[in-house]
């Protein structure tokens, strides 16, 4: 595209012909939370920068080098989200829905952040999102793992497995988080740069490096679970015996921490083996200090993001989603008096016919050009208008998929004896 103006790296265009997957993701996603009784919530794709710093945790990937921020005219740093359940507990806070009440929130829509693009990792991506204010678990903790398990089986997604772990509570983390960098320290030489510096900061994250060179430290690393306070063990303990009895199948893993400050307690991701490296699908868990923290009253919660883009990729590959629906009817019209008797046509079939796809074939020209155009609709039937059809006040119907006769019709009939063909 040279001289052209070019797109932003790791933004991506969905064309028309990629679309369908995405449509049937959504509608998909839309049944399941109206089966659950989640409420669509939509918050701003921008917030002040401070909100994403105090939520997320200065020491993240996110935070320390993948958000897009500026500063607006007005001189406010703003932030383009990096993900949505900040927002939604900042919107949560400035609305006044706490106040002791309970909310099951959902929410679908583009998050950016500024990593390295590459296959299943974009700037601008979509996640699908599910929020729980109010709830203590573990029942909620479980129900959304199981509504996860479901949207798998309505898409017929079957390449996906799940982790579960407990982060325990702030004063058991902090006990943990001593012992971790006791380890750490002891294994100081051998840390990248990265972990080093959260050494300092958040530990935890070491736990969570992408660094193949860290995995035998992060292996020998004391483990969480053996650390987790009498309540969060029980907490944890009875979101197994849900699981366990709801069918769902997980395997516990201890240095699942999530790439997020915020989290407390329950922590959970979907992994495929089907999409390479970027293999987590579906990540969530419970926050429930993030709302105090973010100045609201002290509310628990739980939630998580599911990439769509993976999801998408996952359907691709499955082969399964919607197959495009080819027109119905194509009004081919040659010449300027069938041409406006053409368009009046397809709207009285429109109103006739409701649900039915109508195309009209716009930009005219011979009855050859046009019938060539019909046919690469995928259209059933061509309705033919010329000169002569008008004059006898016909139309004639042709059949562009099967052998079916070519037949006239009185326009006045046309709506009812088209009704009956396409029933055949
Ligand atoms: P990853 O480990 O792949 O970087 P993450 O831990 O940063 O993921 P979350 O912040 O929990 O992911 O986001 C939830 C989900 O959003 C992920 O499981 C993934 O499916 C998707 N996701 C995250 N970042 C991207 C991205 N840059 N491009 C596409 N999808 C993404
Ligand atoms: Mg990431």
């Amino acid at each position: 595209m040279s001289g052209g103006v070019q797109p932003i790296r790791g933004m991506n265009d969905v064309l028309p012909a990629e679309i369908g997957l995405w449509q049937h993701l959504e509608a998909t996603l839309r049944e399941l939370v109206q089966v659950y009784g989640y409420e669509e919530i939509r918050v701003p794709i921008v917030e002040h920068t401070e909100l994403f710093k105090r939520s997320i945790g200065e020491f993240t990937d996110i935070v320390e080098k993948e958000m897009y921020t500026f500063a607006d005219q007005g001189g406010d740093s703003l932030t383009l989200r990096p993900e949505a359940t900040a927002g939604i507990a900042r919107a949560a806070i400035s609305n006044g829905l706490l106040r002791g009440q309970k909310h099951k929130l959902w929410c679908i829509g583009p998050m950016f952040r500024h990593e390295r693009p590459q296959k299943g990792r974009y700037r601008q991506f979509h996640q699908f999102d599910i929020e729980a204010l109010g709830y203590e678990g573990p029942d909620v903790d479980a129900e959304m793992i199981v509504l996860t398990g479901r949207l798998w089986r309505m898409l017929g997604i079957t390449r996906v497995r799940l982790q579960v772990n407990s982060l325990g509570t702030p004063a058991s983390r902090a006990q943990y988080r001593d012992e971790l960098v006791r380890y750490f320290r002891g294994h100081e030489a051998a840390l990248d740069a990265d972990s080093r510096r959260r050494l300092d900061g958040n530990p935890l994250r070491i736990l969570d490096s992408k660094n193949p060179d860290m995995r035998a430290i992060v292996a020998g690393a004391p483990s969480i679970v053996d650390h987790l306070d009498p309540e969060s063990r029980a907490h944890f303990e009875s979101l197994q015996r849900a699981l366990q009895s709801a069918g769902i199948a997980f395997e516990v893993n201890p240095r699942l921490v999530r790439g997020l400050d915020y989290y407390s307690r329950t922590v959970f991701e979907w992994t495929t083996d089907a999409l390479g490296a970027q293999d987590a699908v579906c990540s969530g868990g419970r926050y429930d200090g993030l709302i105090a923290q973010l100045g609201g009253e002290a509310t628990p919660a739980i939630g998580f993001a599911m990439g769509v883009e993976r999801v998408v990729e996952l359907l691709r590959q499955g082969g399964v989603g919607p197959q495009v629906r080819a027109p119905d009817l194509y009004v081919v019209a040659q010449g300027d008096r069938a041409g406006a008797a053409g368009l009046a046509l397809a709207e009285r079939l429109r109103d006739a016919l409701p649900g039915r796809r109508i195309l009209y074939g716009l930009g005219g020209g011979n009855f050859k050009a046009q019938f060539r155009r019909a046919d690469r609709s995928g259209a059933r039937f061509a309705l033919v208008l010329g000169d002569s059809e008008i004059d006898r006040g016909v139309i004639a119907v042709k059949d562009l998929r099967g052998d079916a006769q070519q037949f006239e019709c009185p326009m006045a009939e046309a709506h009812a004896r088209l009704e009956a063909v396409l029933k055949e």
